[in-house]
């Protein structure tokens, strides 16, 4: 006999687990064992541990069985003296319940089995007792239903019967001529066991178990397997939970909540999970099973009376109505209710958490079947942290540690109406690029984006993809829904600098931009026609779901303040315009780690002389469409150091490739020919000899600056301009300007020295200086092998995670969504490596590239700009890594801060 220890007892009668025994007993096991401790009333039982589970994958049924006979016999020894039963007494049945219950929440992916006890002689006495015939023989309906299912695996034979015992249901009911099941009386009850085992034996060549034994060896056995089934296992790999941790079993005595008018079930919130107010809430059915709550046929009430006139409220139920007909618990027993309270109170207490609670009451008895942390909202996340922190009942660290920093999303966007979402049709599903829900008008067009909004209308721009050019209607649309394009597409990068809600790469839908329609699984969608975007979820709606704005609640800026006191990572905000800029600095940016000089190439008119230069044929030409943009350049500049008010301002020189910037249809080509005094064709072919086949590798970067000098002469002057004209309005600012793209030092110095000269040009004419350092993103791998000698130039690197993802992992940006989605189904990757650096890989590059870079220069400045810098898991790496700071978005600003601050308290 081995001495390991199987089953651990739970009830009144002596209790053998505690809550930190969730990784040998479950979370579910544990908690109920710790509920016993606490003397809240619990229906008593056992719990067969994960290391039966264990033992049983590599030793086989038999051998599980005789480890842990004799443990369960004395458990159920345990649970019949307590209720007072005897297990497979045909009088008098004790009657159980067999659950799983993982180390980890796995939300009905594996088995359950109800009743389990009864039998043909069994039901006569459960009848007798319960003196109510109806719910003896449903009881047993169940049994055998989820018995022959999950054990015996009778299982459907094709798609279409779905489940085979519904079919017996649906012809029963059929015969009797009634809709629902509650319907069926016990002799129809009794006829629909009957068909249930003779369907088992035919179909599985056995007969359905009489001994209430064989039951249970069969039950737990059939859940530790479920363990193992498709659904457990996908919900394993999608969660990285291990396959070595193994479920738990869970068998306790039956309570039954449809007894009659004095039993009930419900599930109650010892917080409200919405929004996060200190109030107990919840809902129950009288005479009712813990599915029919959840089932939705009847009316559930509330637990609270408060609760229950908050209901009626909002149902617009008149008070004499809703007393009479929809009575609270805490009205109709409300002794129970007390009791209920109790347990609560002591609960959250105990678990210094928000609690989610199932109970039922039998015959005027309470019992609670459940405890666990409650799953909330992000507002409720935050209230009840630093609510929970004010009530003392948890410390800083820990009310820093229960938010979810991507949570946060729902307190700085609008959101769904929750009412209003519960009747939409979700029509298609893209990625998540930027959060936030909206509603409007489809356009396929940017300059109809415009102009309908214009009008007052709410639009939603429709695009295969967005590019520059369609900034402006970007910026007016209320949402932006892509067939193509990934996180760090065009679309998704803008959209989220913006604070607007942004679906991308959605695959399903095709745009027809002649018939202007999109067209969705066969289904077509005009112009003009509504639509709403969820761009937290990637989810895309059908019609018009009305949307309600955040509010930053108090409790939002304490919980910031909160996080500064113990992030050592500065939080800086990558932004292109004084407005973004003031967002950011709003969520509490201390900087602007990336400032994306050519999204101001767009702005106001400026965009003809951007072409000017790009379309004319020699340095003259170029200089003089130059000379145009150096005034509205420096201003932009002046905007930015304005709103940052001497905090650092990191600027990029020009990037992206130039054909980006020309026009590509003949409208617009003809509109720049005239504006150039030169024909249609010199511009045709000027814009064909832009044409590269990959652009994202192809002349961008420092090589714009390579081969057109005089384009950084004229970004460098007006940086130097405007920081001197903020100087003599007293701004001391400290421009970093940053060369992108680079792979060798020499790229670097050929670029520094450009700026260098305009420098001293600048300072010479006006007299005065100011200090300003010249830095490099790192964003080609090979700038990461090299950055001990990019170091010596540098003062400062910022990682460009986006094209150093996109290159060392040989994926496209702007392509990947073809194929990645696939790749994350089968978990060749963990996760998109856009969104969530790859800190294997990708990682290696930069912490070997920090460590060269400070091998050459100790205090140099080191930060990241990509995308990334706005992931939570990133920002923890970063941390590691040893960044100074991360940048961001502005409306991720608030959730670096806290996932900062979660990095430095795991340090
Ligand atoms: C990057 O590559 O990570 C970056 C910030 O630059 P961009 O996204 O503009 O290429
Ligand atoms: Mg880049």
């Amino acid at each position: 006999m081995s001495s390991t220890k199987y089953v651990y007892l739970f009830g009144s009668h002596g209790t053998e687990g505690a809550a930190g025994m969730k990784n040998l007993l479950g979370g579910k096991g544990a908690n109920l064992a710790e509920m016993c401790r606490l003397g809240i009333p619990v229906p008593p039982g056992f719990t067969i541990s994960t290391e039966a589970c264990t033992a049983y994958t590599t030793l086989g049924r038999e051998r599980l069985l005789e480890m842990i006979r004799d443990e369960v016999l004395a458990g159920i020894r345990s649970v019949e003296a307590e209720m007072g039963k005897r297990f497979g007494d045909a009088a008098d049945p004790l009657l159980l319940s067999v659950r799983s219950g993982a180390r980890a929440s796995m939300p009905g992916m594996m088995d359950t089995i109800l009743n389990l006890g009864l039998n043909d002689e069994a039901v006569e006495g459960l009848a007798r007792k319960a003196g109510n015939e109806r719910f003896a023989w449903d009881s047993y309906r169940r049994f055998v239903q989820m018995y022959g299912d999950v054990v015996m695996g009778l299982k459907p034979v094709s798609k279409e019967e779905h489940d085979p015992f519904e079919v017996v249901i649906d012809m029963v009911k059929e015969a009797r001529g009634v809709q629902l099941d509650t319907e069926l009386d016990a002799a129809d009850l009794k006829e629909l066991v009957a068909r249930f085992k003779a369907l088992i034996r035919a179909r599985i060549g056995r007969d359905f178990p009489v001994d209430p034994w064989e039951q249970l060896w069969g039950a737990i056995v059939a859940v530790f397997d479920s363990w193992n089934n498709d659904r457990a296992r996908v919900y394993r790999e999608l969660n990285d939970i291990p396959e070595s941790w193994g479920t738990a079993v869970n068998v306790q005595a039956m309570v039954f909540g449809n007894l009659g008018d004095h039993s009930a079930t419900g599930v109650a919130f010892t917080r409200d999970a919405g929004t996060g107010e200190d109030l107990f809430n919840g809902e129950f059915l009288v005479n009712a099973q813990g599915e029919d709550v959840v089932a939705g046929i009847r009316t559930p009430q509330q637990v609270s009376l408060v609760g229950s006139r908050r209901w009626a409220e909002l149902a617009l139920v008149p008070e004499a109505e809703r007393a009479e007909k929809y009575p609270s618990l805490e009205e109709l027993m409300p002794d129970l209710y007390r009791q209920l309270i109790e347990a609560e109170t002591t609960l959250e207490n105990h678990f210094r958490d928000m609690q989610d609670l199932e109970f039922t009451i039998q015959e005027g008895r309470l019992w609670m079947l459940q405890t666990r942390n409650g799953k909330r909202t992000g507002a409720a996340m935050v209230r009840i942290a630093m609510e929970m922190l004010e009530q003392g009942m948890i410390d800083e660290k820990t009310a820093l540690e229960r938010i979810a920093p991507d949570r946060l999303n729902d307190l700085l966007h609008p959101v769904f109406d929750p009412r209003a979402l519960a009747q939409a049709r979700p029509i298609a599903r893209g990625l998540p690029a930027s959060p936030g829900a909206a509603t409007g008008q489809i356009v396929f067009f940017a300059d109809e984006a415009e102009a309908w909004s214009q009008r007052g209308r709410d639009v939603i721009l429709v695009r295969q993809e967005t590019s520059p050019e369609d900034l402006r209607g970007m910026s007016v649309a209320k949402g932006i829904l892509t067939a193509r394009g990934g996180m760090t597409s065009h679309a998704a990068v803008v959209a989220r600098g913006m604070g607007k809600c942004c679906v991308s790469g959605c695959g399903a839908v095709h745009v027809d931009l002649k018939a202007r329609t999109m067209t969705v699984d066969g289904t077509v969608y005009a112009e003009g026609e509504w639509i709403s975007l969820n761009g937290s979820t990637g989810e895309v709606y059908f019609g018009r779901i009305a949307t309600r704005d955040a509010e930053l609640s108090g409790d939002f800026g304490k919980l910031m303040a909160l996080t500064d006191k113990y992030r050592t990572l500065e939080i800086r905000t990558n932004a292109d315009t004084p407005e973004e800029a003031a967002v950011a600095r709003k969520f509490g940016a201390t900087g602007i780690g990336l400032c994306r000089t050519e999204h101001m190439f767009f702005e106001g008119d400026r965009i003809v002389a951007v072409r000017q230069m790009i379309l004319a044929e020699d340095e003259a030409g170029r200089r003089k469409a130059l000379a145009k943009l150096l005034p509205m350049q420096r201003s932009d500049f002046e905007g930015l150091f304005r709103e940052m008010d001497g905090l650092p301002v990191t600027i990029r020189l020009l990037d992206p490739p130039l054909h980006e910037f020309v026009p590509h249809d003949d409208a617009g080509q003809l509109a720049m020919a005239r504006d150039m005094g030169v024909s249609l064709g010199r511009i045709k072919m000027r814009v064909e000899e832009l044409h590269e086949f990959n652009p994202m590798l192809g002349h961008r970067g420092c090589r714009l600056g390579i081969s057109f000098p005089e384009i950084t002469e004229m970004q460098a002057r007006a940086i130097f301009e405007a920081a001197l004209n903020a100087k003599s309005r007293g701004t001391a600012v400290v421009p970093e300007i940053m060369v992108p793209l680079v792979g060798t030092i020499r790229e670097l110095d050929q670029q520094a020295a450009v700026i260098r000269r305009v420098a001293e040009q600048v300072f010479a004419e006006r007299g005065e200086t100011v200090h300003w350092m010249l830095g490099t993103m790192i964003e080609t791998p090979r700038a990461a092998l090299v950055a001990d000698s990019i170091a010596r130039s540098a003062e400062f690197f910022s990682f460009g995670t986006n094209d150093l993802t996109q290159m060392t992992m040989g994926f496209s940006r702007d392509d990947a969504g073809s194929f990645l989605p696939r790749y994350l189904k089968l978990g060749l990757y963990e996760h998109d490596p856009f969104r969530s650096i790859d800190q294997k890989g990708v990682g290696q590059l930069v912490e070997m590239a920090v460590a060269k870079g400070r091998a050459t220069r100790p205090d140099i400045e080191l930060g990241v700009c990509g995308e990334h810098g706005g992931d939570p898991a990133s920002i923890g790496f970063f941390h590691r890594a040893g960044l100074r700071y991360v940048s961001c978005s502005p409306f991720r600003v608030p959730i670096a801060r806290l996932a900062a601050a979660q990095a430095a308290i795991a340090s």
